[in-house]
């Protein structure tokens, strides 16, 4: 019932990996230790998929994007890490605000909406998990979704609850 975190990473990156190359850019998997967690395999998906879009988004062609996967005490780690404009210091808390965008001319030609942050932060949150970002070396920033290998009491349920029939 679990996921092999590893393999399910390989497998959803792989993909991407194309349509960085298309942009000039180049997309890495590193290497991931063998270890299983519960999770939303849709949703995670969707979850990479906004990290990584952003990623390809905010960097020049040329520079790297670096996706990878860490154990750490009860919890597991998904790392996105770009080389790209990197995000101002008071900009990090709003970005994952709905429609947040920073203002830069950047973001004005790549468009968007910005909903892609707000929709990781709950995907994270279904999960019982947390996100953030920090900078990456030397330049481009780092987002970090810390999530728990077995969420205590499972994961939320993403649907509306019924209501009770009287
Ligand atoms: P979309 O809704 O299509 O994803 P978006 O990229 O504007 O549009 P978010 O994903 O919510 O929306 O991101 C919010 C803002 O955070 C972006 O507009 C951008 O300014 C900034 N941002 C997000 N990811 C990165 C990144 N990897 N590097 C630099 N800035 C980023």
């Amino acid at each position: 019932e679990a996921t092999h975190v590893a393999q399910f990473l390989d497998r959803t990156v792989e993909p991407y990996t194309e349509i960085a190359a298309s942009q000039g850019k180049k997309l890495v998997m590193e290497p991931v230790a063998d270890f299983k967690a519960t999770l939303d395999q849709n949703l995670i998906h969707q979850l990479m998929n906004i990290l990584i879009d952003n990623a390809m988004k905010y960097s020049p062609k040329g520079s790297t994007i670096t996706v990878t996967a860490k154990l750490v005490n009860r919890k597991w780690q998904l790392i996105v890490a770009d080389q790209g404009i990197g995000i101002q210091l008071a900009d990090r808390k709003r970005i994952f605000d709905r429609f947040y965008r920073v203002d830069t001319s950047r973001s004005r030609q790549t468009g968007g909406n910005g909903l892609g942050l707000s929709i990781a932060q709950w995907i994270v949150s279904l999960h019982h998990g947390t996100i953030a970002v920090r900078d990456n070396q030397p330049h481009g920033s780092q987002f970090v979704a810390t999530l728990p290998l077995n969420p205590e009491n499972g994961l939320t349920s993403r649907h509306e609850k019924k209501p009770k029939k009287k």
